[in-house]
């Protein structure tokens, strides 16, 4: 199947409120332009120095998202253009966004990542450290970024019921947080192979790389 058709059929399975990322990481400017002409302006990289690139050679209407794991000192090179980073986990690296987001006369939109799978690799918060971080008096200075909402992956399984359980939970996690900051209003939740079962626990947003462009090979 062509990129264009994938896209097509993704979209007509998305309720028309979710926002699609279509996950654009290792993949070339070309295969991004066929989605681009279907409509597309929302896409996801996961590697800082990638996605700035691929920002300075395609159309400036492109929105582009961070979603892979962000090192402090990459932040630098995508402050001028993201429009929304979704794996921000510490302070210290919300202190460097807003650090850098000052530089650029911008506010820049930002997730905080949640650990909910059972995987030790994965990064990201549990509850307890978001309420202390989103609680700290440092967190109330950061004029410059804008938190929107979380992001989480859920466990790597065929397991249904165990990804449902941990998609709820974000949800629950994410309307708590919604009580203490009302504009939230991004769950970024569900990759390809779960997205159906996020929507139903109340994702947002999601983030869907193979089913649109085949799969990756590196
Ligand atoms: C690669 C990636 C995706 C997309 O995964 P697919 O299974 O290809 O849809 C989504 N989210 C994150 C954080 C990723 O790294």
């Amino acid at each position: 199947m062509s990129i264009k058709k994938n896209l097509l059929k993704i979209l007509d399975d998305l309720p028309k409120e979710i926002i699609l990322v279509a996950v654009s990481k290792t993949k070339s400017n070309e295969e991004i332009m066929e989605a681009y002409k279907v409509g597309q302006r929302v896409f996801g990289e996961n590697k800082i120095q990638e996605m700035a690139l691929k920002w300075s050679e395609l159309p400036k209407d492109i929105e582009w998202h961070m979603i892979g794991h962000v090192q402090t000192n990459k932040v630098k090179y995508m402050s001028e253009f993201v429009s929304l980073i979704h794996g921000v986990d510490s302070l210290k690296l919300l202190k460097e966004i807003n650090k850098q987001a000052i530089k650029h006369n911008r506010k820049i939109n930002c997730l905080l990542q949640m650990h909910i799978a059972q995987e030790q690799t994965k990064f990201g918060l549990n509850e307890k450290e978001l309420f202390e971080l989103i609680d700290s008096y440092e967190f109330g200075n950061l004029k410059n970024v804008n938190v929107k909402g979380l992001m989480g992956m859920a466990t790597f399984t065929d397991n249904e019921v165990q990804i449902r359980k941990e998609f709820s939970y974000l949800n629950s996690i994410y309307l708590k947080l919604k009580n203490r900051i009302p504009d939230l209003n991004v769950l970024s939740m569900g990759m390809s192979g779960d997205y159906r079962i996020a929507i139903q626990q109340g994702s947002t947003m999601v983030r869907i790389g193979s089913s649109i462009f085949g799969i990756r090979n590196n």
